[in-house]
């Protein structure tokens, strides 16, 4: 009598691993943030190829990178819906629209705050002192209710796509939640900050879990504009410096991870130093390098650091 097989305890064969294909990266398609991602892609060694102008495609690095120009708004809820992998948009359009991804590195551009704004003189000076009932224009409506639910403010949402600032005028809002970085906008207006409800900046954002196709390349794009932006403020500095002056002079640059020192041939009393130096340092390193009897001192930009 033949036996039934057992059944195999063996893991069944996972699936051959799906070719790589182009990482699809949205940005947004108009105004500062627009044009900043663009810089930031080219200073990590990502040119966008062909003109990047009035374009909805650009591609980068031979087709390995696939850049979309899209509404800044829009580009939350394609990352999390995976139509693209990665994407690069404010930190305030993806705390409103609530999508489901990974936030992975603050790009330190776009800088704003979402803010709670009313008219000089109307005595709203705080979240408590925004009458109940009150008219609040915003084209966050989203956290904006959240903050007056947080604050236990009844109030009225009115959803504005736009040009939020006059809404007060026009008699149509009584106070605003609106973006605002230097605050002109505002003070045109004739309206004062009351309150921050959230800091935000460009952020690259991605599918909390990763398309395995697409993996590998998404971490070497996190990791180029994670480096361009650790070199960010930063200078080389190099200097050939009489040997003696080398306890002075690492005293005051303690640099990374303490100056570089390079003999240099047939100068004994010499030393060569190179070290990264915060910009705003720079100038008096300068001063107290020279004083010291550095000659030959460079101050070089640096594109990327990587730690
Ligand atoms: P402001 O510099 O405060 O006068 O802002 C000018 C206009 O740009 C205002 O209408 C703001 O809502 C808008 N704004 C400022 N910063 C940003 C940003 N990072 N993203 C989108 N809109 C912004």
């Amino acid at each position: 009598m033949s036996r039934a097989p057992r059944p195999s305890r063996r893991a069944p064969p996972a699936p051959p691993a799906a070719a790589p294909r182009p990482l699809r990266l949205a940005i947004p398609n108009k105004g500062r943030l627009s044009e900043d991602a663009v810089e930031l892609l080219r200073r990590a060694g990502i040119p966008l190829e062909g003109s990047s102008e009035r374009k909805l495609f650009a591609s980068a690095m031979g087709g390995r990178v696939q850049v979309l120009f899209l509404r800044a708004q829009d580009i939350p809820e394609f990352v999390a819906d995976g139509t693209v992998d990665a994407g690069m948009t404010g930190l305030d359009v993806v705390a409103e629209s609530g999508a489901q991804v990974a936030k992975r590195l603050d790009l330190r551009f776009g800088r704003c705050r979402l803010v709670l704004a009313a008219p000089d003189g109307s005595g709203i000076t705080s979240a408590a002192a925004v009458p109940e009932g009150a008219r609040i224009a915003t084209s966050f409506p989203n956290l904006a209710a959240s903050y007056f639910r947080k604050h236990r403010r009844k109030v009225r949402i009115v959803p504005v796509s736009g040009a939020c600032e006059v809404t007060p005028t026009l008699g149509v809002a009584d106070a605003i939640v609106d973006l605002t970085s230097s605050g002109s906008t505002l003070a045109m207006n004739h309206l004062a900050e009351v309150a921050t409800i959230l800091p935000s900046s460009c952020h690259l954002i991605a599918a909390r879990r990763p398309k395995s196709e697409v993996a590998e390349e998404l971490e070497r794009l996190h990791f180029a504009l994670e480096s361009v932006l650790a070199a960010h403020g930063k200078r080389y500095l190099l200097a050939d410096m009489p040997r003696k002056a080398l306890p002075e002079v690492q005293s005051f640059l303690p640099g990374v991870a303490g100056p570089t020192v390079v003999d240099i041939a047939g100068k004994p009393d010499l030393v060569a130093i190179q070290v990264v130096v915060d910009e705003s340092e720079i100038y008096d390193a300068v001063h107290r390098l020279r004083k010291l009897g550095g000659r030959g001192i460079l101050v070089v930009p640096i594109d990327r650091m990587v730690a």
